[in-house]
């Protein structure tokens, strides 16, 4: 037994220690990679101006809904029970609304939910407790969302633009670059169909032991397609809506609402000024800024030292634990001093403020973007917590279908 112990740890140290001394480049596969005139990655902050999809009734406030009701010689409180056959329901069918009158639902359900997305594709794993969901917008443009159940809870990830400005080059969406922002209803809809979804049992994995389970999303992440912090002020108010009570929202805690950016600076720091409590993620990958630079190409405007400070005003002033995002990659980011100079990073600006969650990669063989190998990640996560880090390996549901992050890539 001794032995075998010895052993293991012999070839632990020695595969860590070969790992330190290679260092593999990001660089995109499959495709083109997007560059400017420089030659660097092309960054899009901006949508592009295309015509914007219709509005609807979860893009305005109740207030708003209110006069456009009386603009269509309808009373104010009807606004409260269409928004509560969305919202609460999960309803845009006329006939499921009886409280209205019969000879203007139609008319109604038409000028304020008009269809926003519409479903290609719905896949489910093996086990049926995770659904993939692909969209098609409008304007034909596709996206996804990505529905998770787990003991006691909901999960969905949202996608937040129609392709993505960022051109991450280890993510398929971002090679796709930005087509334009979704609007708040756009957003809310894919919450809005999955809970239908859900109420019509199509979501597996129920509990078995009598335990309790969840009967609607109850947790929201913001990692399908898109850099959310890009598409500001469409993404808070869907972020608002969430957590307004019903009717004028959906209900949901604000603290199960995680929002997760590649790091644009300006606009974190307006993100803590919101005053609400919303779980804050930073998709870090990298801790020094050469590589970083690389593989997230908005570090080349802000760099790790800029989004973690950004990111600890976000603690300052929310007082809520922020999260960082370390996708392993092997033989790229996963090397044990980069797990210390991350470590260094983070204690330098406080403890308790930050909680590191790791990526397990899916491997894939042959890519320069594949999974460390185990005692490599191992080492990595022991560094982080022997630093005093708090630290969890995350669960990365629905590699299976594609449907983990950076690998969502409409396609019909
Ligand atoms: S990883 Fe996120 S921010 Fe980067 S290109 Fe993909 S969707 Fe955009």
């Amino acid at each position: 037994m001794i032995m075998e112990g010895m052993s293991a740890s012999n070839s632990l140290t020695e595969s860590s220690s070969e790992n330190q001394s290679i260092q593999v480049r990001p660089r995109v596969e499959g495709s083109e990679p997007i560059v400017n005139r420089e030659g660097r990655a092309l960054l899009q902050f901006k949508s592009p101006r295309v015509k914007q999809p219709p509005v609807h009734l979860a893009d305005l406030s109740l207030a708003e809904r209110q006069d456009k009701l009386k603009e269509l010689g309808l009373p104010g409180y009807r606004a409260k029970q269409l928004s509560t056959h969305y919202f609460q329901h999960f309803t845009t069918n006329p006939e499921d609304m009886s409280d209205l009158p019969k000879e203007r639902r139609g008319e109604l359900v038409e000028a304020l939910m008009p269809t926003l997305l519409t479903k290609v594709k719905q896949l489910t794993t093996d086990n049926g407790d995770t659904i993939k969901f692909l969209w098609r917008l409008f304007d034909g443009s596709l996206v996804e969302s990505v529905l998770m159940r787990y003991p006691g809870r909901i999960t969905l990830c949202v996608s937040s633009q129609c392709g993505c400005g960022m051109n991450c080059p280890f993510c398929a969406t971002g090679q796709a670059g930005l087509t334009r922002n979704m609007s708040t209803a756009e957003i809310l809809d894919q919450i809005v169909q999955a809970n239908r979804v859900i109420a019509a049992g199509e979501l597996g994995g129920l509990r078995r032991d009598g335990g309790h389970d969840a009967e609607r999303v109850t947790n929201i992440v913001f990692m399908g397609m898109g850099e959310p912090l890009a598409n500001y002020k469409r993404v808070m108010n869907a972020v608002h809506r969430m957590a307004a009570e019903s009717p004028e929202g959906l209900g949901m805690s604000a603290r199960n609402i995680t929002l997760s950016t590649v790091g644009l600076v300006p606009a974190m720091k307006k993100l803590a000024d919101e005053g609400i409590p919303i779980t804050f993620a930073l998709s870090l990958h990298a801790p020094d800024d050469e590589l970083r630079d690389e593989m997230i190409p908005v570090n080349s405007r802000w760099k790790v030292d800029e989004a973690l400070d950004a990111a600890y005003n976000y603690y300052v002033v929310t007082g809520r634990r922020v999260s960082i995002e370390y996708a392993l990659i092997k033989n790229m980011n996963d090397h044990a001093w980069r797990a210390e100079l991350l470590a260094k990073k983070l204690n330098q600006r406080g403890r308790g403020w930050v909680h590191v969650n790791p990526i397990p990669l899916n491997p894939t063989p042959g890519s320069v973007w594949t999974a460390s190998e185990k005692d490599v990640a191992a080492v990595f996560i022991d560094t982080l917590l022997a630093a005093g880090i708090p630290t969890t390996l995350r669960d990365t549901r629905g590699q299976e279908i594609d449907g983990a992050c950076g690998q969502l890539a409409a396609a019909d």
